[in-house]
Protein backbone atom coordinates (compact mmCIF):
# COMPACT_ATOMS: atom_id res chain seq x y z
CA UNK A 1 0.00 0.00 0.00
CA UNK A 2 0.93 4.04 -0.71
CA UNK A 3 0.23 7.12 1.31
CA UNK A 4 0.37 10.63 0.24
CA UNK A 5 2.70 12.39 2.25
CA UNK A 6 4.54 15.90 1.99
CA UNK A 7 8.54 14.58 1.52
CA UNK A 8 11.18 16.76 2.41
CA UNK A 9 14.30 16.27 0.66
CA UNK A 10 18.11 17.31 0.89
CA UNK A 11 19.52 18.22 -2.64
CA UNK A 12 23.25 17.17 -2.80
CA UNK A 13 24.13 20.70 -2.41
CA UNK A 14 22.70 20.85 0.74
CA UNK A 15 19.55 22.76 -0.41
CA UNK A 16 16.32 21.73 1.18
CA UNK A 17 12.70 21.16 -0.58
CA UNK A 18 9.39 19.80 -0.17
CA UNK A 19 6.88 18.44 -2.40
CA UNK A 20 3.83 15.86 -2.57
CA UNK A 21 4.58 12.39 -3.31
CA UNK A 22 3.10 8.83 -2.77
CA UNK A 23 5.33 6.71 -0.24
CA UNK A 24 4.95 2.99 0.39
CA UNK A 25 3.97 1.63 3.48
CA UNK A 26 7.49 0.15 4.16
CA UNK A 27 9.01 3.17 4.13
CA UNK A 28 6.84 4.35 7.55
CA UNK A 29 8.55 4.18 10.86
CA UNK A 30 8.87 1.17 13.09
CA UNK A 31 5.94 2.34 15.61
CA UNK A 32 3.06 -0.18 17.22
CA UNK A 33 0.02 2.03 15.93
CA UNK A 34 -0.83 3.23 12.47
CA UNK A 35 -3.18 6.14 11.87
CA UNK A 36 -5.11 7.22 8.84
CA UNK A 37 -4.67 10.76 8.92
CA UNK A 38 -7.75 12.92 8.13
CA UNK A 39 -6.13 16.25 9.44
CA UNK A 40 -2.75 18.37 10.14
CA UNK A 41 -2.17 21.84 10.91
CA UNK A 42 0.60 24.25 11.05
CA UNK A 43 3.10 25.85 14.08
CA UNK A 44 5.86 27.91 13.53
CA UNK A 45 8.05 24.69 14.37
CA UNK A 46 6.40 23.04 10.94
CA UNK A 47 7.69 26.47 9.43
CA UNK A 48 11.12 25.64 10.30
CA UNK A 49 11.12 22.02 9.38
CA UNK A 50 9.77 22.17 6.22
CA UNK A 51 12.25 24.90 5.23
CA UNK A 52 14.90 22.60 7.24
CA UNK A 53 15.73 25.33 9.34
CA UNK A 54 16.79 25.34 12.92
CA UNK A 55 18.74 21.91 13.49
CA UNK A 56 15.11 20.40 14.19
CA UNK A 57 14.95 17.74 11.08
CA UNK A 58 17.85 15.26 11.90
CA UNK A 59 17.67 13.12 8.93
CA UNK A 60 16.37 13.34 5.25
CA UNK A 61 14.08 12.81 3.17
CA UNK A 62 11.63 13.62 5.90
CA UNK A 63 7.93 14.05 6.39
CA UNK A 64 7.28 17.45 9.06
CA UNK A 65 3.56 17.48 10.37
CA UNK A 66 4.07 18.52 14.15
CA UNK A 67 0.18 17.57 14.84
CA UNK A 68 -2.19 15.19 13.88
CA UNK A 69 -5.76 13.61 13.90
CA UNK A 70 -7.17 10.63 12.85
CA UNK A 71 -8.74 7.20 12.88
CA UNK A 72 -6.63 4.22 14.59
CA UNK A 73 -6.32 1.65 11.30
CA UNK A 74 -3.89 -0.98 12.48
CA UNK A 75 -3.03 -1.26 16.40
CA UNK A 76 0.10 -3.62 18.66
CA UNK A 77 -0.81 -2.37 21.73
CA UNK A 78 -3.88 -2.67 23.61
CA UNK A 79 -4.36 0.30 24.70
CA UNK A 80 -5.95 1.27 21.01
CA UNK A 81 -8.19 -0.30 18.44
CA UNK A 82 -8.92 -0.30 14.66
CA UNK A 83 -11.50 2.78 14.15
CA UNK A 84 -10.69 5.01 17.57
CA UNK A 85 -10.52 8.45 17.40
CA UNK A 86 -6.99 10.00 18.45
CA UNK A 87 -4.91 13.17 18.38
CA UNK A 88 -1.10 13.50 18.84
CA UNK A 89 0.97 16.69 19.39
CA UNK A 90 4.41 16.53 20.22
CA UNK A 91 6.76 14.59 21.26
CA UNK A 92 8.93 15.87 18.35
CA UNK A 93 7.26 14.04 15.53
CA UNK A 94 7.20 15.70 12.27
CA UNK A 95 10.74 16.49 13.63
CA UNK A 96 12.97 13.57 14.27
CA UNK A 97 10.04 11.22 13.61
CA UNK A 98 7.79 11.29 10.44
CA UNK A 99 4.97 13.40 11.08
CA UNK A 100 1.47 14.53 10.11
CA UNK A 101 1.57 15.91 7.27
CA UNK A 102 -0.04 12.45 5.42
CA UNK A 103 -2.48 10.53 4.98
CA UNK A 104 -0.79 7.92 6.99
CA UNK A 105 1.42 8.09 10.27
CA UNK A 106 2.91 5.30 12.24
CA UNK A 107 3.99 6.00 16.05
CA UNK A 108 4.16 4.99 19.82
CA UNK A 109 0.92 4.38 21.33
CA UNK A 110 2.45 6.24 24.19
CA UNK A 111 2.36 9.28 22.13
CA UNK A 112 -1.44 9.46 21.49
CA UNK A 113 -4.49 10.47 22.93
CA UNK A 114 -7.89 9.50 22.90
CA UNK A 115 -10.43 12.24 21.20
CA UNK A 116 -12.96 13.54 23.35
CA UNK A 117 -16.32 12.95 21.90
CA UNK A 118 -17.47 16.59 21.63
CA UNK A 119 -14.89 17.21 19.17
CA UNK A 120 -14.14 16.07 15.63
CA UNK A 121 -10.93 15.66 14.12
CA UNK A 122 -10.97 18.90 11.84
CA UNK A 123 -11.92 20.77 15.19
CA UNK A 124 -8.53 18.86 17.36
CA UNK A 125 -6.45 19.95 14.38
CA UNK A 126 -8.11 23.86 14.25
CA UNK A 127 -6.76 23.30 18.21
CA UNK A 128 -3.09 21.96 17.30
CA UNK A 129 -0.29 22.40 19.61
CA UNK A 130 -1.00 25.99 19.89
CA UNK A 131 -4.22 25.68 21.60
CA UNK A 132 -3.41 22.63 23.32
CA UNK A 133 -0.36 24.70 24.66
CA UNK A 134 -3.50 27.54 25.61
CA UNK A 135 -4.75 25.42 27.51
CA UNK A 136 -2.13 24.14 29.35
CA UNK A 137 -0.77 28.01 30.52
CA UNK A 138 -4.37 28.91 31.44
CA UNK A 139 -4.68 25.43 33.37
CA UNK A 140 -1.14 26.88 35.00
CA UNK A 141 -2.10 30.28 35.51
CA UNK A 142 -5.32 29.13 37.41
CA UNK A 143 -3.01 26.85 39.82
CA UNK A 144 -1.05 29.87 40.71
CA UNK A 145 -3.86 31.73 42.03
CA UNK A 146 -5.56 33.95 39.04
CA UNK A 147 -9.01 34.06 38.61
CA UNK A 148 -11.71 36.52 36.94
CA UNK A 149 -11.83 38.83 39.84
CA UNK A 150 -7.98 39.61 39.78
CA UNK A 151 -8.32 41.89 36.88
CA UNK A 152 -7.18 41.95 33.06
CA UNK A 153 -5.02 39.50 31.45
CA UNK A 154 -2.51 40.02 28.71
CA UNK A 155 -1.95 38.28 25.57
CA UNK A 156 0.71 39.46 23.23
CA UNK A 157 1.38 37.45 19.47
CA UNK A 158 -2.76 37.37 20.22
CA UNK A 159 -3.33 37.34 16.40
CA UNK A 160 -1.43 33.80 16.20
CA UNK A 161 -2.05 30.77 16.99
CA UNK A 162 -1.26 30.31 20.67
CA UNK A 163 -2.65 33.93 21.08
CA UNK A 164 -5.88 33.51 18.84
CA UNK A 165 -7.26 30.11 21.09
CA UNK A 166 -5.83 32.26 24.32
CA UNK A 167 -7.82 35.25 23.97
CA UNK A 168 -10.86 33.05 23.36
CA UNK A 169 -10.20 30.95 25.90
CA UNK A 170 -10.00 33.27 28.39
CA UNK A 171 -12.75 35.63 27.40
CA UNK A 172 -15.18 32.01 27.49
CA UNK A 173 -13.83 31.72 30.85
CA UNK A 174 -14.90 35.55 32.30
CA UNK A 175 -12.03 36.83 31.97
CA UNK A 176 -11.27 40.94 30.60
CA UNK A 177 -8.76 40.03 28.15
CA UNK A 178 -6.53 42.27 26.78
CA UNK A 179 -4.78 41.90 23.53
CA UNK A 180 -1.30 42.79 21.98
CA UNK A 181 -1.25 42.77 18.41
CA UNK A 182 1.66 44.33 15.57
CA UNK A 183 -1.14 44.00 13.34
CA UNK A 184 -3.47 47.11 12.56
CA UNK A 185 -6.09 44.99 10.79
CA UNK A 186 -6.38 42.18 13.55
CA UNK A 187 -8.61 44.32 15.88
CA UNK A 188 -11.57 43.14 14.75
CA UNK A 189 -10.89 39.96 14.59
CA UNK A 190 -9.22 39.99 17.91
CA UNK A 191 -12.46 41.65 19.38
CA UNK A 192 -14.71 38.93 17.85
CA UNK A 193 -12.67 36.22 19.50
CA UNK A 194 -13.70 38.17 23.16
CA UNK A 195 -10.48 40.71 23.72
CA UNK A 196 -11.95 43.73 25.50
CA UNK A 197 -8.39 46.09 24.70
CA UNK A 198 -5.81 45.89 21.83
CA UNK A 199 -2.83 47.08 22.65
CA UNK A 200 -0.94 47.83 19.66
CA UNK A 201 2.53 45.75 19.91
CA UNK A 202 5.17 49.01 19.60
CA UNK A 203 3.63 49.89 23.31
CA UNK A 204 5.48 46.72 24.92
CA UNK A 205 8.25 45.87 22.37
CA UNK A 206 10.75 48.55 23.42
CA UNK A 207 13.35 47.56 26.43
CA UNK A 208 13.40 50.20 28.72
CA UNK A 209 15.96 50.17 31.63
CA UNK A 210 13.13 50.66 34.48
CA UNK A 211 12.98 47.52 37.05
CA UNK A 212 9.18 48.39 37.49
CA UNK A 213 6.13 49.49 35.82
CA UNK A 214 2.71 50.68 37.06
CA UNK A 215 0.79 47.30 38.04
CA UNK A 216 -1.55 46.64 35.08
CA UNK A 217 -1.94 42.61 34.50
CA UNK A 218 -3.33 40.50 37.11
CA UNK A 219 -1.97 37.51 34.52
CA UNK A 220 -0.43 36.94 30.97
CA UNK A 221 0.05 34.29 28.35
CA UNK A 222 3.40 35.43 26.34
CA UNK A 223 3.89 33.95 23.23
CA UNK A 224 6.37 36.95 22.01
CA UNK A 225 9.19 36.14 24.67
CA UNK A 226 12.22 39.29 24.15
CA UNK A 227 11.74 42.45 25.58
CA UNK A 228 7.82 42.21 25.74
CA UNK A 229 8.17 39.46 28.45
CA UNK A 230 10.74 41.91 30.04
CA UNK A 231 7.88 44.15 29.90
CA UNK A 232 5.00 42.08 30.64
CA UNK A 233 6.42 40.99 33.61
CA UNK A 234 7.48 44.82 35.08
CA UNK A 235 4.00 45.40 34.53
CA UNK A 236 2.20 42.51 36.20
CA UNK A 237 0.48 42.84 39.31
CA UNK A 238 1.48 42.26 42.58
CA UNK A 239 0.80 38.55 42.96
CA UNK A 240 0.54 38.01 39.80
CA UNK A 241 1.36 35.05 37.61
CA UNK A 242 3.00 34.98 33.74
CA UNK A 243 2.91 31.83 31.20
CA UNK A 244 6.03 31.84 28.80
CA UNK A 245 4.94 29.90 26.08
CA UNK A 246 7.17 31.39 23.23
CA UNK A 247 9.88 33.52 21.71
CA UNK A 248 8.50 35.23 18.29
CA UNK A 249 10.50 38.00 19.56
CA UNK A 250 13.88 36.09 20.59
CA UNK A 251 14.39 33.80 23.18
CA UNK A 252 16.96 36.21 24.94
CA UNK A 253 14.97 38.57 27.59
CA UNK A 254 18.37 41.62 27.61
CA UNK A 255 16.25 43.79 30.09
CA UNK A 256 14.98 41.35 32.16
CA UNK A 257 15.62 41.89 35.75
CA UNK A 258 14.55 39.59 39.13
CA UNK A 259 12.64 42.56 40.53
CA UNK A 260 9.47 41.58 40.13
CA UNK A 261 10.13 39.01 41.35
CA UNK A 262 11.04 40.34 44.52
CA UNK A 263 9.24 43.57 45.02
CA UNK A 264 5.75 41.79 43.76
CA UNK A 265 6.03 38.58 44.05
CA UNK A 266 5.17 37.79 39.93
CA UNK A 267 5.73 34.26 38.87
CA UNK A 268 7.26 33.14 35.81
CA UNK A 269 5.66 29.99 34.79
CA UNK A 270 7.12 27.68 32.34
CA UNK A 271 5.13 26.14 29.96
CA UNK A 272 5.85 23.07 27.69
CA UNK A 273 3.88 20.94 25.53
CA UNK A 274 6.17 18.68 23.37
CA UNK A 275 6.77 16.41 26.23
CA UNK A 276 3.63 16.92 28.98
CA UNK A 277 3.15 13.65 30.44
CA UNK A 278 0.20 11.52 29.16
CA UNK A 279 -2.61 12.50 32.10
CA UNK A 280 -1.73 16.56 31.98
CA UNK A 281 -3.00 16.01 28.02
CA UNK A 282 -6.05 14.25 28.81
CA UNK A 283 -6.94 16.68 31.13
CA UNK A 284 -5.95 19.83 28.93
CA UNK A 285 -7.77 18.29 25.89
CA UNK A 286 -10.92 17.44 28.40
CA UNK A 287 -10.53 21.45 29.37
CA UNK A 288 -10.82 22.09 25.40
CA UNK A 289 -13.58 20.39 24.74
CA UNK A 290 -15.45 21.94 27.74
CA UNK A 291 -13.86 25.30 27.43
CA UNK A 292 -13.17 26.56 24.25
CA UNK A 293 -16.12 28.25 22.73
CA UNK A 294 -16.42 26.23 18.82
CA UNK A 295 -18.13 29.42 17.06
CA UNK A 296 -14.95 31.05 18.03
CA UNK A 297 -12.63 27.97 16.98
CA UNK A 298 -14.18 28.09 13.91
CA UNK A 299 -13.35 31.86 13.01
CA UNK A 300 -9.74 31.34 13.45
CA UNK A 301 -9.32 28.82 10.81
CA UNK A 302 -8.39 28.43 7.27
CA UNK A 303 -8.48 25.12 5.34
CA UNK A 304 -5.34 24.65 3.16
CA UNK A 305 -4.00 21.36 1.44
CA UNK A 306 -0.88 19.34 1.75
CA UNK A 307 0.46 21.06 -1.84
CA UNK A 308 -0.06 24.25 0.07
CA UNK A 309 2.30 23.83 3.09
CA UNK A 310 5.41 24.75 1.21
CA UNK A 311 4.36 28.65 0.79
CA UNK A 312 2.57 28.30 3.86
CA UNK A 313 5.91 27.29 6.33
CA UNK A 314 7.27 30.66 4.38
CA UNK A 315 4.56 32.78 5.22
CA UNK A 316 4.11 31.49 9.27
CA UNK A 317 8.05 32.07 9.39
CA UNK A 318 7.26 35.73 7.98
CA UNK A 319 4.74 36.27 11.20
CA UNK A 320 1.95 36.69 8.04
CA UNK A 321 -0.34 33.74 9.21
CA UNK A 322 -3.33 34.38 11.32
CA UNK A 323 -4.79 32.66 13.69
CA UNK A 324 -5.05 28.73 12.94
CA UNK A 325 -4.29 26.64 9.85
CA UNK A 326 -5.81 23.53 9.38
CA UNK A 327 -4.57 21.04 6.73
CA UNK A 328 -6.71 18.32 5.21
CA UNK A 329 -4.60 15.65 4.44
CA UNK A 330 -7.22 14.05 1.67
CA UNK A 331 -7.90 17.18 -0.52
P1 LIG B 1 2.30 32.23 15.25
O1 LIG B 1 3.33 32.55 14.23
O2 LIG B 1 0.95 31.79 14.81
O3 LIG B 1 2.06 33.52 16.19
C1 LIG B 1 3.10 34.29 16.74
C2 LIG B 1 2.60 35.71 16.91
O4 LIG B 1 3.58 36.46 17.61
C3 LIG B 1 2.41 36.46 15.59
O5 LIG B 1 1.17 36.20 15.02
C4 LIG B 1 2.54 37.89 16.07
O6 LIG B 1 1.30 38.27 16.67
C5 LIG B 1 3.55 37.83 17.19
N1 LIG B 1 4.90 38.20 16.74
C6 LIG B 1 5.62 37.67 15.72
N2 LIG B 1 6.83 38.26 15.63
C7 LIG B 1 6.87 39.20 16.62
C8 LIG B 1 7.85 40.14 17.03
N3 LIG B 1 9.03 40.23 16.42
N4 LIG B 1 7.54 40.94 18.07
C9 LIG B 1 6.35 40.84 18.71
N5 LIG B 1 5.38 39.98 18.35
C10 LIG B 1 5.64 39.16 17.32
O7 LIG B 1 2.94 31.18 16.24
P2 LIG B 1 2.23 30.30 17.37
O8 LIG B 1 1.14 31.07 17.98
O9 LIG B 1 1.95 28.94 16.85
O10 LIG B 1 3.44 30.13 18.40
C11 LIG B 1 3.85 31.28 19.16
C12 LIG B 1 5.15 30.98 19.87
O11 LIG B 1 4.94 29.94 20.82
C13 LIG B 1 6.27 30.50 18.95
O12 LIG B 1 7.48 31.05 19.41
C14 LIG B 1 6.25 29.00 19.14
O13 LIG B 1 7.51 28.43 18.86
C15 LIG B 1 5.87 28.89 20.60
N6 LIG B 1 5.21 27.65 20.96
C16 LIG B 1 5.61 27.04 22.11
C17 LIG B 1 5.00 25.90 22.54
C18 LIG B 1 5.41 25.31 23.84
O14 LIG B 1 5.17 24.11 24.06
N7 LIG B 1 6.00 26.08 24.73
C19 LIG B 1 3.95 25.26 21.75
C20 LIG B 1 3.53 26.03 20.60
C21 LIG B 1 4.17 27.17 20.22
P3 LIG B 1 0.51 39.56 16.17
O15 LIG B 1 0.38 39.38 14.68
O16 LIG B 1 -0.79 39.55 16.88
O17 LIG B 1 1.38 40.73 16.52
Amino acid sequence: MTFQALLVEKGGDGAVSASVQEIDDARLPDGDVTVAVEYSTLNYKDGLCINGKGGLVRSFPHVPGVDFAGTVEASEDPRYRPGDRVVLTGWRVGEIWWGGFATRAKVKADWLVPLPDELSTRQAMAIGTAGLTSMLSVIALEKAGLSPLKGEVLVTGAAGGVGSVGVALLARLGYSVAAVTGRSDAAGYLRQLGAETIVDRSELSEANSRPLESERWAGAIDAVGGDMLARVLKQTKYGGAVAAVGLAAGAAVPSFTVIPFLLRGVSLLGIDSVMRPYEQRVDAWNRIAADLPMEKLEAMVVEHRLSDLPELANRILDGKVKGRVVIDVNA
